[in-house]
């Protein structure tokens, strides 16, 4: 014989714990990532929008100065412009490029001489709408940055360029006589926004971290006094039941010794009474272990006493002892199984388990009704089924038979005893075997239970 610890209970509060954690967490990463979101756009946009204000400010300036030039010179063209140094160039100012009236080049410079053909290309023909303010990416070869590099300083310091472009036309005397495009390099712009992207993803990451720890320990605290107030409402349960069992077994014994009193025998009422007293006596004995089983499962560890048992031997004897009720009530009960089915199991709680669902099936079948159990076995695990031919179970009430106190169908169900707590024993017995138990049934027609249990019992489960 081997003797195994179970240990269970408080996994409602540590499921619910962790359903809570991922809520918290859940909810406050919600408000990290809407606040990264905002942060980043609201930089973004901020930053874009002072790039484009600078660009517009130069195109301005530049068409004034020319204008200007145009006017001061007493010219009305822009040919021969090329010599003047007018333009200034701005800061990040990538490239400029003056057009006659045809589109034609007039004068220009850029940060990489040699790139002249492809910028110009950019802007050529380009008629810009009010406003509109163009982005534009180009890609440098190794060669064109070092190219770049050698001629000026100012080499791009990436493979890639963005440029933000602004086109203006240029007039003398309200006349339209050419354009001029002016090229901003807002790399740094973008390579800051991935920096800052960067930063806030690993600031986010950190603080996820942060998040799921603070959730961690709120959902603690606020687990803390429901699972006290339900620590000790099990243990009241527990002490309770234990408590009542002695008084009650003494008013049992009391009443048999009652029944057999002179006077008492003799007068049929008081013999009616005591019988009513008894059922009812014997009626709460029955809660009260049950209770107390319950108790003892929710306290935390169990003790499990392995044997190597025959199943079969067991089930007879319990169909042993049911054959009379079941007879009373015009039921009968049949066994199916191998001669020997032998498997290590908590003798005293199979046998419980047997017990509820047998009696289970004759407290809901209908007179002249059939049970049946049938035992098998196969390589990894045992099974038990229990069939009637009974009142059958609501689908709706199915999944919740074995939740505590629970009876489906009333009415049906107040004529016959019970508290509602046989099913739930039943599956605590079976999970502490580290098996599964299910049911299938359709109203009218009557129920199958099902006991599936590995052959093979874990040390502890
Ligand atoms: P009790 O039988 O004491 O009410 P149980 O926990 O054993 O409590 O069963 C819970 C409920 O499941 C019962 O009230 C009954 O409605 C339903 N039930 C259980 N077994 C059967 C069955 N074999 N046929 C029909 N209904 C059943």
């Amino acid at each position: 014989m081997k003797i195994k610890w179970f240990k269970g209970g408080s996994d409602l509060f540590q499921t619910t714990q962790r359903r809570l954690t991922m809520q918290y967490s859940g909810l406050l990463m919600l408000f990290l990532v809407l606040f990264i979101v905002v942060v980043y756009t609201l930089l973004y946009i901020v930053i874009l929008r002072d790039q484009h204000r600078e660009l517009e400010n130069l195109t301005r300036q530049e068409t004034r100065i020319i204008s200007s030039y145009l006017a001061e010179s007493a010219r009305n063209e822009l040919q021969g412009l090329g010599s003047q140094e007018l333009v200034l160039a701005g800061a990040d100012q990538f490239f400029y490029y003056v057009t006659d009236t045809d589109g034609n080049f007039v004068m220009g410079s850029e940060t990489m001489r040699h790139m002249r053909e492809e910028l110009f290309e950019l802007v050529s023909g380009w008629v810009p709408e009010q406003n509109e303010i163009r982005e534009e990416t180009i890609r440098l070869t190794f060669d064109e940055r070092r190219i770049g590099g050698r001629e000026i300083d100012e080499a791009p310091k990436s493979d890639t360029v963005r440029l933000m472009i602004d086109g203006s036309p240029i007039f003398y005397n309200n006349q339209f006589v050419g354009m001029i495009y002016i090229g901003k390099d807002i790399s740094f712009a973008y390579q800051l926004f991935q920096w800052l992207l960067i930063v806030l993803v690993s600031l986010m990451v950190l603080f996820a971290g942060v998040a799921v720890f603070m959730s961690y320990m709120m959902s603690k605290k606020a687990m803390g006094p429901i699972s006290t107030a339900f620590h000790r409402q099990k243990e009241f349960v527990g002490d309770a039941s234990h408590e009542l069992r002695t008084p009650l077994s003494v008013m049992l014994s009391s009443i048999d010794a009652m029944e057999m009193t002179d006077g008492v025998e003799e007068d049929p009422f008081a013999q009616k009474l005591l019988r009513n007293m008894k059922s009812e006596v014997k009626r709460m004995t029955g809660l009260v272990s049950d209770l107390l089983v319950l108790a003892r499962a929710d306290s935390g560890v169990v003790e499990r006493v392995i044997d190597e048992i025959n199943v079969r031997v067991e089930a007879g004897n319990v169909i042993e002892s049911l054959t009379p009720y079941a007879e009373s009530n015009g039921i009968s009960l049949y066994l199916d199984a191998p001669d020997e089915l032998i498997v290590p199991g908590d003798r005293a709680r199979l046998k419980q388990l047997m017990y509820i669902l047998l009696d289970n099936a004759v407290k809901y079948s209908l007179e002249g009704g059939r049970v049946e159990m049938i035992l098998s076995k196969n390589d990894r695990h045992w099974t038990m089924k229990v069939s009637d031919e009974g009142i059958g179970i609501d689908a709706a009430d199915q999944s919740r038979i074995f939740d505590r106190f629970f009876r489906s169908d009333k009415s049906r169900t107040r004529t016959v005893g019970g508290h509602g707590l046989g099913l739930s024993i039943a599956k605590w017995i079976t999970s502490i075997h580290g098996g599964t138990i299910t049911v299938e049934s359709e109203i009218g027609k009557g129920s199958t239970f099902t006991v599936q249990i590995p052959n093979e019992q874990a040390a502890s489960i």
